[in-house]
């Protein structure tokens, strides 16, 4: 999962992208909305946790760069003020969840993995296709009851495939995902290369089907 956090207090931001990378996310940061409304418009991100009180405006600000996106992320808001009406506004312009500073970096992890989960996956722990199972908690994947023997990123590869089923992903897009903005190096799409290969390899052994194909010139489409 890759999150954007704008936050400009550093101790907050420090703690909470440490504490999120430990649990298999990929952290990026802003510090202002000047640099939030930039990394919006310039890369795609699955969540993202914002605070109002930001040194060049409110946080809510950002809502209006969202609006051009094709797809909105999830977003949580951070507040010291705990006003109402901060809370009502956020969740009026189309935040998933809100919480009032300060907050344990454990509850905002189960709140990051509920929006998540209930933003892209229906709100499903497990899903269920063909004779494939995969367990978002657990972070396991099983064909015909048998658990694959996956690597983190691999896991995360087929998880992101699976959300975005039937798109084609560019390769750029993949990186992104997988290591955070910046990261379209020719190493890195070395490395989704032999994800997918390994993938296929690993999913074919287990008798499942095979789900992602090539997209010459364009990237990889997983298709049910
Ligand atoms: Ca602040």
């Amino acid at each position: 999962m890759k999150i954007l956090l704008i936050e400009d207090e550093p101790g907050i931001s420090e703690s909470v992208t440490k504490f999120l990378a430990d649990n298999d996310c990929i952290c990026e940061n802003a510090s202002s909305l000047k640099n939030a409304s930039e990394k919006v418009n310039d890369y795609e991100y699955d969540l993202i946790i914002l605070d109002l009180m930001l040194p060049d405006g409110n946080g809510l600000e950002i809502f209006k760069e969202l609006k051009n996106k094709k797809e909105i992320p999830g977003i949580i808001i951070l507040s010291a003020k705990n006003s109402i009406d901060d809370k009502i506004n956020g969740l009026e312009l189309g935040a998933d969840d809100y919480l009032p500073k300060p907050f344990s970096l454990p509850e905002l992890l189960a709140r990051v993995r509920s929006v998540y989960r209930r933003k892209n996956l229906s709100g499903n722990n497990k899903i269920v296709f063909d004779d494939v199972e995969i367990d978002i908690n657990r972070k396991e994947i099983s064909i015909k009851n048998r658990i694959l023997d996956l690597t983190q990123k691999e896991f995360d590869v087929l998880l992101y495939f699976y959300i975005n089923r039937g798109k084609v992903l560019t390769k750029d897009s993949i990186a992104e995902h997988l290591w955070g903005d910046y990261s379209s190096s020719n190493d890195h799409f070395d490395f989704i290369y032999q994800h997918i290969k390994n993938l296929r390899k690993k999913i074919s052994e287990a008798g499942g089907k095979n789900y992602i194909s090539t997209v010459y010139g364009l990237g990889y489409k997983f298709n049910l």
